[in-house]
C-alpha cells in the first residue's frame, strides 16, 4: 500500500505490516509524521501528526490515497 505524504507529496511505501494498523508512520523524504489508520489494506484515516493541517479529514484522506 502506498500513501502520499500530506506534507511533501512523496509516495510512502507501506509494508503489509501496515495493512491493519493505527499509529504513526514517518515520511522518509521530508520527515513528517503521518497519523494513519488502516483496515484490511485500505486507508481509513490519515492526518499529519506533527504539523498542523488545514485539510479536513476527508480532503486529507483523498489526497493521501490518490
Ligand atoms: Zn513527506
Amino acid at each position: 500500500m502506498k500513501i502520499n505524504c500530506l506534507s511533501c507529496g512523496h509516495k510512502v511505501d507501506l509494508d503489509h505490516v501496515y495493512d491493519d494498523y493505527a499509529g504513526q508512520v514517518k515520511c522518509f523524504a521530508c520527515g513528517a509524521l503521518l497519523e494513519i489508520r488502516t483496515e484490511g489494506g485500505h486507508l481509513k484515516s490519515v492526518g499529519l501528526a506533527r504539523f498542523s493541517s488545514r485539510l479536513s479529514p476527508e480532503e486529507a484522506l483523498e489526497r493521501a490515497a490518490r
